[in-house]
């Protein structure tokens, strides 16, 4: 399968099916066990985020760009916490257009992000810090490559990317948790070797500040912070 193909069964995907199981599970109302594991996970790896701007205390004086922001579940309490700028794209308009409505009922400032309909690849000017969370899993390794380049790219002072690691363990994991019965699994999911994307960011000129990992049975993710080497 190759990358168009690839891109175009995801929009399809999380415009229709996916929507709906992702954003129950991106919510708060009833979901399956499987589902609400992958809930908490999530939400451990936002709340790393979220800890990590505030702390920095200059929260309101950046430009972020949160690159794949699925139902804003990132920028909404990023705004919510003090951000003032943030461009937040997804190549779903589904899950824009859910993000936009949680953002308008939950936000005091909704204007302090801007939701918009669009691929990775078509993001365009700088910001202090590019975020993109649980997007890697949809690339296939020999493609990872040339995504984080050009999304890097679009980051002046700091880079923060979060994927599934792959490890024997987690590769049994994955495998275990396709048996599981549940509707829309329709897209593949990629796991990534740590070393491997770590080399792909040094040769961007990234190095690692701050790192943490989000594991619940059914949901891991390995979060970086890239600042330049
Ligand atoms: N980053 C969000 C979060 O953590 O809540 C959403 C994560 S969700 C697992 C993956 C998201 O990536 C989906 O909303 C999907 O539409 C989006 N996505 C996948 N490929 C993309 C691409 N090439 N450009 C933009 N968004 C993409």
């Amino acid at each position: 399968m190759n990358t168009v193909d690839d891109k175009t069964v995801v929009r399809e995907y999380f415009n229709a099916t996916g929507f709906d199981r992702w954003r129950r599970i991106y919510g708060d109302g009833e979901v399956n066990v499987v589902q609400k594991n992958i809930r908490i996970g999530h939400q451990q790896t936002i709340d790393y985020v979220v800890d990590w701007l505030k702390a920095d205390g200059n929260l309101s004086d950046i430009t972020i760009c949160d690159a794949g922001c699925g139902v804003g579940s990132l920028s909404i309490p990023l705004v919510a916490a003090g951000a003032t700028n943030i461009d937040a794209s997804d190549i779903s308009e589904m899950m824009v257009g859910e993000a936009k409505e949680r953002a308008a009922a939950e936000l005091d400032h909704p204007s302090a992000v801007k939701f918009e309909a669009k691929d990775l690849e078509e993001i365009s000017g700088q910001y202090h810090t590019v975020i993109c969370l649980d997007v890697l899993i949809h690339y296939p390794p020999e493609k990872a490559g040339e995504m984080i380049k050009n999304l890097s790219a679009h980051a002046d002072t700091r880079f923060i990317v979060s994927f599934a690691p792959k490890t024997w363990y987690y590769d049994a994991l994955k495998k275990i948790g396709e048996f599981f019965p549940g509707p829309s699994k329709a897209t593949r999911a990629y796991l990534h070797p740590e070393a491997y994307i770590v080399k792909l960011l040094a040769e961007n000129g990234w190095k690692v500040a701050r790192n943490d990992i989000s594991k619940a049975p059914f949901y891991f993710s390995r979060l970086l912070e890239l600042v330049k080497a």
